[in-house]
């Protein structure tokens, strides 16, 4: 499984504005009326009011990829970006990667958007979901995303990787022109799942922003991962509208 994650991340050049005709945003038809989002899937940047200008922010590695892996599994859709980009798909209210979305969203009739980031390894949870303090989604689809993850030995109460925060205040996605804030704003439930370094980078790629060696402390933990969040797919694609 973490060769094919490694494949499927290939398609991502993190340093490397499109050439030539290059897609910018990579995407995949999927047969279930889900979509999975990883907008910094390679190096981007953020306007920073603060600055009055924009600055280059370090890809989100291996979400790309992930979010393809969990997608072929379980039939999502998935929406990724696939080269670097001078906006940020999960920040900018009008950009590419929001329209890409809006389209998809709109042909495939999605009810479900997944959009998936990274944080660093020293971040004390293995996964953070994000729900706009439980405005992004049912609290019945809240309960079901845990449910997900708890059979898989994520949870609320767990230490280190096994830990899941939820609406941290970091990581709630409350801005409303995060992916997650933007789809609910459309009348669509979504959730914003943060994951650690160790849960999606089996070993650090040489062209990566990050130049210290990194490679996952628990691999299987990444391959947990997958199966939670295929499952979490399958649960919300057997829900009636
Ligand atoms: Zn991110």
């Amino acid at each position: 499984m973490l060769k094919r994650l490694v494949e499927l991340e290939a398609d991502v050049r993190y340093q490397e504005a499109p050439a030539g005709g290059e897609a910018e945003i990579g995407y995949t038809e999927g047969a279930v009326p889900i979509l999975i989002s990883a907008p910094h899937g390679a190096k981007h940047t953020r306007f920073y009011p603060e600055h009055g200008e924009r600055q280059p922010k370090d890809e989100d590695e291996f979400t790309a990829g992930l979010a393809r892996l969990v997608a072929e599994r379980s039939g999502a859709h998935v929406l990724w970006l696939r080269r670097k980009s001078n906006e940020d798909g999960n920040h900018d209210a009008g950009c590419r990667y929001k329209q890409a979305l809006k389209q998809r969203l709109h042909r495939h009739a999605i009810r479900y958007v997944l959009d998936f980031h990274g944080v660093r390894a020293s971040r004390k949870f293995g996964i953070a979901l994000g729900t706009a303090n439980d405005t992004s989604c049912m609290p019945e689809t809240q309960a079901l995303i845990l449910e997900a993850l708890a059979q898989c030995g994520f949870i609320e109460t767990g230490e280190g990787l096994r830990r899941v925060a939820v609406n941290d205040a970091r990581f709630s996605a409350s801005n409303p022109n995060t992916v997650t804030g933007y789809v609910a704003g459309l009348g669509l439930e979504a959730a914003q799942f943060e994951f650690n370094a160790h849960l999606r980078i089996p070993r650090r790629r040489e062209d990566a922003s990050a130049t210290e060696p990194f490679e996952s402390a628990d691999p299987q933990s990444i391959e947990r991962l997958v199966h939670a969040l295929t499952r979490l797919v399958q649960t919300l694609a057997a829900r009636e509208p």
